[in-house]
């Protein structure tokens, strides 16, 4: 077999074959066949696109091409949650407690934020002490015995996609359907929970700004986590504003323990519920969304998704003392109202300068090496439909420095469209798709 004739026939538009596909993942992965070809291979795929068949063969020779993680050690079914990526989203750390209180297995891999994305792992490292590089077998007695762990993804998880990614992220080939559905699965499928539930972001701080595009994702994930027999479900969520108010890592870990003590934002906790009803469903512990939904809100009303949050903090060496007083995480130096240059509606929000005007601060990642300021951020208090006066305060600013903080704040200022008429309010939670 040779890659030149896979890239001719894919140039062409024609379906490649199981053996094709594998022939040029694993040959990339081992480091058999040149950047130079995959590069072509990947230009013709993103041009020309895959089917079905081809983007579950795709997924699953990734998925196999390192470490495929062995869960059966851990009793019941194991559901995992992942989200597409946004600014402000922090429902991992409140879904997955709420689902664990119930006696639900959560063995959960997490990512790094990167570019205008947080990401779970940065958040934990809020907490004093707490870790997630933990073993295997730690992981998998933690989740044995207090129902859940969080963990950052090892090495060789996937390797076929983190080199196949590296090389999308310069070739332009990132932003395409069958390729993110298919680098997303393959780990989720090498990560190896019983069931899936995803959140896809659609909106001006996703990656697929258009509704139609997301459910295009969301469906083609469905079909290839169905595919393998691992049952998947997706929720298609808005990211047209930051979900919550808080942006920046420890904002955020206060905003979800906030929620987990009965006192979060409504969109926040309409998303964390959606999603934890589809995991508790797909669990099998109840029969439908209506009785999950009832029994979630239970825990939070009754404090065990609070009180399991404590014990999964502790469990990986963090201090939850932290989570009875939350004025104990360290505050940025320098603490700022940001105040609105005109009156109006806020009719539009560019959610990814939200993320940007964050990451100018110190709170996000430009590039895999940089280190961040878990401090800083943005406390919104208008959101989308909200009426504001010239000179009223729209945010309050967390910053480490005078000049980034300037930089930033014109950033976000810049981020928001003022209207005199209302515009509609996108509805949080678009579609579930299963
Ligand atoms: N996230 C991933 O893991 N892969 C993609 O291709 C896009 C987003």
């Amino acid at each position: 077999m040779r890659m030149y004739d896979i890239i001719e026939k894919k140039k062409h538009g024609k379906k490649l074959t199981n053996e094709e596909i594998q022939f040029f993942v694993n040959g990339y992965t081992k480091g058999e066949i040149p950047d130079y070809q995959v590069s072509a291979l990947l230009m013709a795929i993103w041009l020309k696109g895959m089917d079905k068949e081809e983007t579950l063969t795709f997924t699953l020779t990734m998925a196999k091409s390192g470490d495929m993680m062995d869960l059966s050690k851990i009793d019941g079914i194991k559901v995992d949650k992942h989200s597409t990526g946004g600014v402000g989203d922090k429902t991992s750390l409140v879904v997955t407690p709420m689902v664990a209180s119930l006696g639900i297995p959560v063995a959960k891999l997490s990512g790094r934020g990167l570019g205008h994305t947080g990401g779970t792992i940065d958040k934990l490292e809020s907490f004093d002490g707490f870790s997630t590089s933990i073993s295997e077998e730690k992981f998998i007695n933690n989740v044995n015995e207090i129902k859940v762990a969080i963990a950052g993804q090892t090495k060789n998880l996937a390797p076929a996609d983190k080199k196949l990614y590296l090389l999308r992220d310069v070739t332009a080939t990132v932003d395409n359907i069958s390729l993110i559905a298919a680098s997303i699965m393959s780990k989720k499928i090498a990560a190896g929970a019983d069931k899936i539930v995803l959140d896809v972001k659609t909106g001006s701080g996703a990656f697929m700004r258009e509704e139609e595009d997301a459910i295009t994702l969301a469906r083609t994930m469905v079909d290839i986590g169905n595919g393998y027999g691992r049952k998947t479900v997706a929720v298609v969520t808005d990211m047209n504003q930051p979900l919550g108010n808080n942006v920046g890592n420890i904002l955020e870990v206060i905003e979800a323990i906030e929620t987990l003590k009965g006192n979060g934002p409504k969109d926040l906790l309409e998303v964390s519920l959606t999603l934890a009803s589809q995991m508790v469903v797909l669990s099998g512990k109840a029969e439908d969304e209506k009785a999950a939904r009832a029994m979630l809100e239970d825990t939070i009303s009754s404090g065990k998704a609070l009180a399991k949050f404590k014990q999964f903090i502790e469990a990986q060496g963090g201090d939850s003392s932290y989570v009875d007083d939350t004025d104990k995480f360290e505050k940025a130096p320098i603490v700022e109202k940001v105040v609105s240059e005109k009156s109006g509606y806020i009719n539009k929000i560019n959610t990814e300068e939200i993320g940007i005007a964050a990451l100018i601060l110190g709170g996000g990642r430009e590039t895999k090496e940089s280190v961040l300021d878990l401090r800083v951020g943005y406390v919104l208090n208008k959101k989308l439909g909200d009426y504001i006066e010239k000179g009223d305060v729209i945010a309050t600013v967390f910053a480490n420095d005078e000049d980034k903080k300037n930089q930033s704040v014109k950033r976000f200022l810049g981020a928001l469209t003022i209207g005199e008429e209302k515009a509609q309010v996108p509805k949080t939670i678009k579609m579930v798709i299963v």
